[in-house]
Protein backbone atom coordinates (compact mmCIF):
# COMPACT_ATOMS: atom_id res chain seq x y z
CA UNK A 1 0.00 0.00 0.00
CA UNK A 2 1.57 3.88 -1.00
CA UNK A 3 0.19 6.90 0.20
CA UNK A 4 -1.34 9.47 -1.93
CA UNK A 5 2.51 11.41 -1.87
CA UNK A 6 4.61 8.24 -2.01
CA UNK A 7 2.44 6.89 -5.29
CA UNK A 8 4.16 10.07 -7.24
CA UNK A 9 7.46 8.74 -6.42
CA UNK A 10 7.07 5.09 -6.79
CA UNK A 11 10.25 3.97 -8.34
CA UNK A 12 11.74 5.14 -4.70
CA UNK A 13 9.76 1.99 -3.19
CA UNK A 14 9.87 -0.31 -5.86
CA UNK A 15 12.38 -2.38 -4.55
CA UNK A 16 10.96 -2.12 -1.10
CA UNK A 17 8.01 -3.50 -2.23
CA UNK A 18 9.40 -6.07 -4.61
CA UNK A 19 11.02 -7.81 -1.27
CA UNK A 20 7.53 -7.77 0.73
CA UNK A 21 4.17 -6.84 -1.10
CA UNK A 22 1.91 -6.48 1.87
CA UNK A 23 4.12 -3.34 2.76
CA UNK A 24 2.59 -0.12 3.82
CA UNK A 25 4.11 3.62 2.51
CA UNK A 26 2.33 6.00 3.49
CA UNK A 27 3.61 9.47 4.89
CA UNK A 28 2.10 11.83 7.09
CA UNK A 29 -0.22 13.64 4.93
CA UNK A 30 -0.35 16.39 7.04
CA UNK A 31 3.78 17.10 6.47
CA UNK A 32 2.44 17.43 2.52
CA UNK A 33 2.72 21.20 1.76
CA UNK A 34 2.54 20.72 -2.02
CA UNK A 35 0.24 20.44 -4.48
CA UNK A 36 -0.25 16.83 -6.81
CA UNK A 37 -0.14 17.97 -10.60
CA UNK A 38 -3.01 16.42 -11.44
CA UNK A 39 -5.39 19.46 -11.87
CA UNK A 40 -7.87 18.28 -13.96
CA UNK A 41 -10.19 16.33 -12.64
CA UNK A 42 -12.84 15.93 -14.75
CA UNK A 43 -15.16 16.57 -17.62
CA UNK A 44 -18.48 17.36 -18.19
CA UNK A 45 -19.61 17.03 -22.22
CA UNK A 46 -16.71 18.74 -24.61
CA UNK A 47 -17.65 21.95 -23.05
CA UNK A 48 -17.10 22.06 -19.25
CA UNK A 49 -13.60 21.30 -17.55
CA UNK A 50 -13.02 21.13 -13.62
CA UNK A 51 -9.92 22.37 -12.33
CA UNK A 52 -8.21 21.56 -8.75
CA UNK A 53 -6.77 25.07 -7.40
CA UNK A 54 -6.23 23.93 -4.00
CA UNK A 55 -6.06 20.58 -1.83
CA UNK A 56 -6.73 19.61 1.95
CA UNK A 57 -8.09 22.29 4.75
CA UNK A 58 -7.11 23.75 7.53
CA UNK A 59 -10.52 24.01 8.72
CA UNK A 60 -11.82 21.20 11.49
CA UNK A 61 -15.49 20.84 11.15
CA UNK A 62 -16.58 18.20 13.85
CA UNK A 63 -17.91 16.08 11.45
CA UNK A 64 -15.14 15.66 8.96
CA UNK A 65 -12.82 13.11 8.41
CA UNK A 66 -11.39 14.95 5.48
CA UNK A 67 -8.58 17.06 6.76
CA UNK A 68 -7.20 14.08 8.30
CA UNK A 69 -6.75 12.05 5.21
CA UNK A 70 -6.26 15.14 2.52
CA UNK A 71 -3.93 17.12 4.81
CA UNK A 72 -3.66 20.59 5.22
CA UNK A 73 -4.43 23.33 2.93
CA UNK A 74 -2.49 23.72 -0.35
CA UNK A 75 -2.90 25.93 -3.35
CA UNK A 76 -1.58 25.26 -6.68
CA UNK A 77 0.84 28.12 -8.22
CA UNK A 78 -1.39 31.07 -10.34
CA UNK A 79 1.01 30.59 -13.26
CA UNK A 80 -0.09 26.84 -13.65
CA UNK A 81 -3.93 27.78 -13.11
CA UNK A 82 -3.72 30.29 -16.02
CA UNK A 83 -1.83 27.87 -18.18
CA UNK A 84 -3.96 25.06 -17.70
CA UNK A 85 -7.09 27.17 -18.36
CA UNK A 86 -5.60 28.73 -21.26
CA UNK A 87 -4.67 25.04 -22.75
CA UNK A 88 -8.30 23.76 -21.94
CA UNK A 89 -9.31 26.95 -24.06
CA UNK A 90 -7.58 26.36 -26.78
CA UNK A 91 -9.18 22.35 -26.83
CA UNK A 92 -12.45 24.31 -27.21
CA UNK A 93 -13.58 24.41 -23.49
CA UNK A 94 -16.01 27.00 -22.87
CA UNK A 95 -16.71 26.47 -18.89
CA UNK A 96 -13.98 26.19 -16.31
CA UNK A 97 -15.28 25.26 -13.21
CA UNK A 98 -12.63 25.56 -10.02
CA UNK A 99 -12.93 22.72 -7.41
CA UNK A 100 -10.56 21.91 -4.75
CA UNK A 101 -11.73 20.95 -1.12
CA UNK A 102 -11.96 24.11 0.28
CA UNK A 103 -11.53 26.54 -2.68
CA UNK A 104 -11.83 29.52 -0.69
CA UNK A 105 -9.41 29.15 1.58
CA UNK A 106 -7.02 29.41 -1.74
CA UNK A 107 -3.71 31.59 -0.44
CA UNK A 108 -3.17 34.42 -0.53
CA UNK A 109 -6.44 34.51 -1.11
CA UNK A 110 -9.77 33.37 -2.83
CA UNK A 111 -11.18 36.62 -4.81
CA UNK A 112 -7.57 37.32 -5.49
CA UNK A 113 -6.90 34.33 -7.77
CA UNK A 114 -10.27 34.65 -9.21
CA UNK A 115 -9.46 38.06 -10.24
CA UNK A 116 -6.09 37.13 -11.39
CA UNK A 117 -7.64 34.63 -13.51
CA UNK A 118 -10.40 36.85 -15.12
CA UNK A 119 -7.63 39.75 -15.68
CA UNK A 120 -5.52 37.59 -17.35
CA UNK A 121 -7.68 35.62 -19.72
CA UNK A 122 -10.39 38.11 -20.44
CA UNK A 123 -11.68 35.64 -23.45
CA UNK A 124 -12.48 33.06 -20.99
CA UNK A 125 -16.15 32.14 -21.62
CA UNK A 126 -17.68 31.34 -18.28
CA UNK A 127 -15.97 30.99 -14.82
CA UNK A 128 -17.72 28.81 -11.99
CA UNK A 129 -17.13 26.87 -8.66
CA UNK A 130 -17.18 24.16 -7.04
CA UNK A 131 -18.89 24.16 -3.48
CA UNK A 132 -18.13 27.91 -1.93
CA UNK A 133 -17.81 28.17 2.15
CA UNK A 134 -20.70 31.36 2.76
CA UNK A 135 -18.07 32.59 5.32
CA UNK A 136 -15.20 32.96 3.18
CA UNK A 137 -16.85 35.07 0.87
CA UNK A 138 -15.63 38.67 1.12
CA UNK A 139 -16.98 41.80 -0.47
CA UNK A 140 -14.35 42.12 -2.91
CA UNK A 141 -15.71 38.16 -4.45
CA UNK A 142 -18.77 40.47 -4.57
CA UNK A 143 -17.21 43.60 -6.70
CA UNK A 144 -15.74 40.68 -9.23
CA UNK A 145 -19.53 39.36 -9.53
CA UNK A 146 -20.90 42.99 -10.51
CA UNK A 147 -17.34 43.58 -12.45
CA UNK A 148 -17.30 40.52 -14.97
CA UNK A 149 -20.10 38.93 -16.91
CA UNK A 150 -18.17 35.84 -17.56
CA UNK A 151 -18.35 34.63 -13.51
CA UNK A 152 -21.22 32.33 -13.59
CA UNK A 153 -24.37 32.98 -11.75
CA UNK A 154 -24.86 29.67 -10.02
CA UNK A 155 -23.52 29.46 -6.90
CA UNK A 156 -23.31 26.10 -4.53
CA UNK A 157 -22.65 26.90 -0.98
CA UNK A 158 -21.46 24.56 1.59
CA UNK A 159 -24.34 25.26 4.42
CA UNK A 160 -24.80 22.00 6.20
CA UNK A 161 -27.66 23.78 8.83
CA UNK A 162 -29.92 26.77 9.35
CA UNK A 163 -29.32 26.68 12.72
CA UNK A 164 -27.12 28.48 14.73
CA UNK A 165 -26.15 26.29 17.26
CA UNK A 166 -25.87 22.71 15.61
CA UNK A 167 -23.57 25.00 13.24
CA UNK A 168 -21.36 25.98 15.86
CA UNK A 169 -21.54 22.25 17.03
CA UNK A 170 -20.66 21.73 13.62
CA UNK A 171 -17.82 24.10 13.94
CA UNK A 172 -19.11 25.91 10.93
CA UNK A 173 -18.03 29.52 10.94
CA UNK A 174 -21.01 31.13 9.49
CA UNK A 175 -24.78 32.03 10.85
CA UNK A 176 -28.23 31.63 8.89
CA UNK A 177 -28.09 35.49 9.25
CA UNK A 178 -24.82 35.23 7.26
CA UNK A 179 -26.22 33.00 4.76
CA UNK A 180 -29.62 35.27 4.01
CA UNK A 181 -27.38 38.43 4.26
CA UNK A 182 -24.58 36.63 1.53
CA UNK A 183 -27.57 35.72 -0.84
CA UNK A 184 -29.19 39.04 -0.56
CA UNK A 185 -25.82 40.57 -1.61
CA UNK A 186 -25.05 38.44 -4.60
CA UNK A 187 -28.60 38.99 -5.88
CA UNK A 188 -27.94 42.84 -5.42
CA UNK A 189 -25.50 42.59 -8.35
CA UNK A 190 -27.15 39.31 -9.94
CA UNK A 191 -30.80 39.47 -9.71
CA UNK A 192 -30.19 36.42 -11.64
CA UNK A 193 -28.58 34.23 -9.18
CA UNK A 194 -29.19 30.51 -8.29
CA UNK A 195 -27.92 29.51 -5.66
CA UNK A 196 -27.25 25.38 -4.20
CA UNK A 197 -26.43 23.85 -1.02
CA UNK A 198 -25.31 21.03 1.27
CA UNK A 199 -26.98 20.05 3.81
CA UNK A 200 -26.22 17.21 6.70
CA UNK A 201 -29.89 16.37 8.41
CA UNK A 202 -30.05 14.34 11.60
CA UNK A 203 -26.94 16.26 13.31
CA UNK A 204 -25.90 15.02 17.12
CA UNK A 205 -28.14 16.56 19.06
CA UNK A 206 -30.76 18.61 16.61
CA UNK A 207 -33.66 18.76 17.45
CA UNK A 208 -37.28 19.05 16.05
CA UNK A 209 -37.15 23.30 16.18
CA UNK A 210 -33.06 23.23 15.08
CA UNK A 211 -34.14 20.99 11.99
CA UNK A 212 -37.32 23.66 11.40
CA UNK A 213 -34.69 26.38 10.81
CA UNK A 214 -32.80 24.25 8.56
CA UNK A 215 -36.05 24.55 6.55
CA UNK A 216 -36.94 27.95 6.97
CA UNK A 217 -33.66 29.08 5.62
CA UNK A 218 -34.04 27.40 2.04
CA UNK A 219 -36.78 29.90 1.90
CA UNK A 220 -35.77 32.77 3.58
CA UNK A 221 -32.46 32.41 1.23
CA UNK A 222 -33.93 31.35 -1.43
CA UNK A 223 -32.04 28.24 -1.82
CA UNK A 224 -32.70 26.17 -4.79
CA UNK A 225 -30.80 22.63 -6.16
CA UNK A 226 -30.09 21.12 -1.95
CA UNK A 227 -27.46 18.23 -1.98
CA UNK A 228 -28.73 16.65 1.24
CA UNK A 229 -27.16 13.93 3.30
CA UNK A 230 -28.67 12.29 6.68
CA UNK A 231 -25.46 12.82 9.04
CA UNK A 232 -23.37 9.77 9.09
CA UNK A 233 -20.58 9.61 11.99
CA UNK A 234 -16.92 9.55 10.97
CA UNK A 235 -14.64 7.35 13.40
CA UNK A 236 -12.52 9.75 15.58
CA UNK A 237 -14.35 13.10 14.67
CA UNK A 238 -15.53 15.02 17.35
CA UNK A 239 -18.91 14.87 16.42
CA UNK A 240 -19.40 10.90 16.50
CA UNK A 241 -18.95 11.17 20.51
CA UNK A 242 -21.83 13.67 20.61
CA UNK A 243 -25.46 12.17 21.38
CA UNK A 244 -26.50 10.59 18.47
CA UNK A 245 -30.08 10.72 16.33
CA UNK A 246 -31.88 7.36 15.39
CA UNK A 247 -30.68 7.21 11.46
CA UNK A 248 -34.33 6.73 11.10
CA UNK A 249 -35.02 9.82 12.25
CA UNK A 250 -31.59 11.30 10.25
CA UNK A 251 -33.20 9.70 7.06
CA UNK A 252 -36.65 11.40 7.53
CA UNK A 253 -35.42 14.60 8.00
CA UNK A 254 -33.30 14.33 4.87
CA UNK A 255 -36.07 13.38 2.58
CA UNK A 256 -38.17 16.13 4.06
CA UNK A 257 -35.39 18.73 3.22
CA UNK A 258 -35.25 17.08 -0.47
CA UNK A 259 -38.75 17.35 -0.80
CA UNK A 260 -38.73 21.32 -0.30
CA UNK A 261 -35.47 21.11 -3.10
CA UNK A 262 -38.20 20.08 -5.43
CA UNK A 263 -40.98 22.57 -4.69
S1 LIG B 1 -16.29 20.14 5.93
FE1 LIG B 1 -15.02 21.23 4.43
S2 LIG B 1 -14.28 23.03 5.56
FE2 LIG B 1 -14.98 21.57 7.11
S3 LIG B 1 -13.15 20.39 7.67
FE3 LIG B 1 -14.21 19.24 6.05
S4 LIG B 1 -13.24 19.90 4.15
FE4 LIG B 1 -12.71 21.41 5.72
Amino acid sequence: VLGNKEKKEIEKYIAELNADSQKEIVGDIAQDSACDDFMITGFEGRHKAFLQIQQGCNHRCTYCIIPYARGNNRSVPLPLIIKQIKKLLQQGFKEICLTGVDICSYEPSFSGVVKDILEQIPELPCLQFGSLDPAAIDDDFIALLSKYSNLDSHFHFSIQSGDNLILKRMGRRHSREDVIKLCQKIRAVRPNAAFGADFICGFPTETEEAFANTCKLVEEAGLSKLHVFPYSEREGTPAARMPQLPMEERRRRAAVLRELSKE
